[in-house]
């Protein structure tokens, strides 16, 4: 590889992957250096959270993505800092130095300035994620039919989604989905159909990015799936087994935060300016400003058009930020050093945005298409399919998906790991299992059989 230059790429989500792959034909040595061995289809996290699919199928060892290039190496390493004058990455075992340097990093949770909110209230962003939040969903149905057949009161299942989001949405659909269909045969002393699934949302209503009128038709779909939407309510506390929205306390067996997203704390290693949500600042090349030779793509990265509008912290964003630092630093490799040809800015493509909310349940904004409902669901499903990575996986989901559309069955509804639930008693101290919320404070009766 002597002689090549060297691509530094630090993180193997959407942009970092689809730059590499971009540039794994030039003549290049690329180094990809990502915490995890494997690359994850985020837009399907919710499915693993909720049971429907196994953290394999969405995901693929970035070692297997690259196998056929040997010009491309992949660490396996936490990335600590950078020395952008010597032109070096560090992680936490090594240096590595480059020519060129991508940063992908991606997003994180945001609690808002309320860290400690997260032990009760955990997000969606990595498998470790999806597995801990279907842990407590699975674990709470558990705990109440254990609660029941022991002949105690049993307290209602509340389910709180904090945040309207696409991730919001999604997450309370399936769980009002989930307990009503796949699970509700399921059960001797309760009832899961009738656990109660309450989505908080800060604005004034659910999608906020969406067009009003697709905002309002999730509003209905998640109506009818058994949602309890509330918008304009602002949470104010999370605690264990309980949210609080001012004076009023709502208990809730599992909280789920879909909330807030904050750029990965790796941007403000780089030394340039953050926005507030801690996107690296890049210029229109999206090359940080005084470092031609160091790229920022995707959620990490704050970049302006001409109309000072900024792409959206979606996957198709990350992808044609990935491909464009990928072209640039070919072309400018295959012009040579003497070449002084201005880089061209970045435009981002919107090709359309699609939020599920259910079976057979989504919204759909193509430009001034608006779709509503099955339609926007299958469109929804065959696009996060072809996107999926590797074959094997495509014809998983595919199959899974048929399956479980046919069945109601949700085949990955494994309890793993830890058996306490924040805001349960131990059952151990008392020899039955007691929530701690008080049924008199109950928004809605999950009564037992
Ligand atoms: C639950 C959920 C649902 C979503 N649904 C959709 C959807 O339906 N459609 C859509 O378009 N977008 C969706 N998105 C958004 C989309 O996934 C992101 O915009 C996209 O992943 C951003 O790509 P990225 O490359 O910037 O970061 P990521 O894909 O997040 O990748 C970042 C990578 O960097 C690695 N990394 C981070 N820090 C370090 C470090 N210090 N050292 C080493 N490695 C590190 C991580 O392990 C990760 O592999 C969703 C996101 C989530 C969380």
């Amino acid at each position: 590889m002597r002689g090549k230059a060297r691509v530094v790429i630090v993180g193997a989500g959407f942009g970092g992957l689809n730059a590499a792959r971009a540039l794994a034909k030039a003549q290049v040595q690329i180094t990809i250096i990502d915490r995890k061995n494997f690359h994850t289809f985020q837009p399907l996290l919710y499915q693993v959270a909720t049971a429907g699919l196994s953290p394999g199928e969405i995901a693929a060892p970035i070692r297997s993505i690259f196998r056929g290039h040997d010009n491309v190496e992949v660490l396996m390493s936490e990335v600590t800092g950078f020395d952008l004058d010597r032109r070096i990455v560090h992680t936490s075992e090594t240096e590595i130095t480059y020519d060129y340097l991508i940063v992908a990093a991606g997003a994180t949770h945001s609690y808002f300035g309320h860290d400690d909110w997260e032990a009760s209230a955990p997000g969606l962003k990595t498998i470790e994620d999806a597995l801990e939040i279907r842990r407590r969903v699975l674990l709470a149905f558990e705990l109440a039919e254990r609660q029941s057949a022991a002949g105690e009161t049993t307290s209602a299942l509340n389910f709180v989604v904090v945040g309207g989001g696409p991730t919001g949405v999604e997450l309370a659909g399936t769980l009002a989905e989930i307990s009503r269909y796949a699970l509700a045969h399921d059960f001797r002393s309760i009832d899961p159909a009738r656990t109660h699934i309450l989505l908080l949302e800060g604005g004034p209503r659910v999608l906020p990015t969406y067009a009003e009128d697709l905002s309002r038709s999730a509003e209905e779909q998640l109506n009818r799936l058994g949602v309890e939407v509330r918008t304009s309510t602002l949470v104010t506390l999370v605690e264990p087994g309980a949210v609080h929205v001012g004076d009023t306390r709502i208990p809730a067996t599992v909280v789920l935060w879909a909330a807030g997203v904050a750029a990965s704390p790796l941007g403000t290693k780089l030394g340039a300016p953050v926005d507030r949500a801690g996107r690296v600042l890049v210029q229109a090349d999206l090359s940080l400003p005084g470092h031609p030779e160091v790229f920022v793509i995707g959620d990490l990265a704050s970049a302006k058009d001409e109309e000072g509008k900024m792409p959206p912290g979606v996957a198709p964003a990350a992808i044609q930020e990935g491909k464009f630092v990928a072209k640039v630093i070919r072309e400018e490799l295959e012009a040579g050093p003497k070449s002084n040809s201005k880089r061209p800015p970045f435009h981002y493509w919107d090709k359309g945005s699609l939020a599920t909310i259910g079976r057979a349940a989504a919204v759909a904004q193509f430009g001034r298409i608006h779709i509503s409902g099955f339609v926007a669901w299958l469109s929804w499903l065959f696009i996060h399919i072809f996107f999926l990575i590797g074959f094997r996986n495509r014809l998983l989901v595919f199959i899974q998906w048929a399956w479980s559309y046919v069945t109601y069955e949700r085949g990955a509804r494994l309890i793993t790991g830890s058996t306490y639930l924040p805001g349960w008693s131990a059952p151990e101290t008392n020899g039955a299992v007691t929530a701690v919320h008080n049924p008199a404070e109950e928004i809605h009766s999950g009564a037992p059989k």
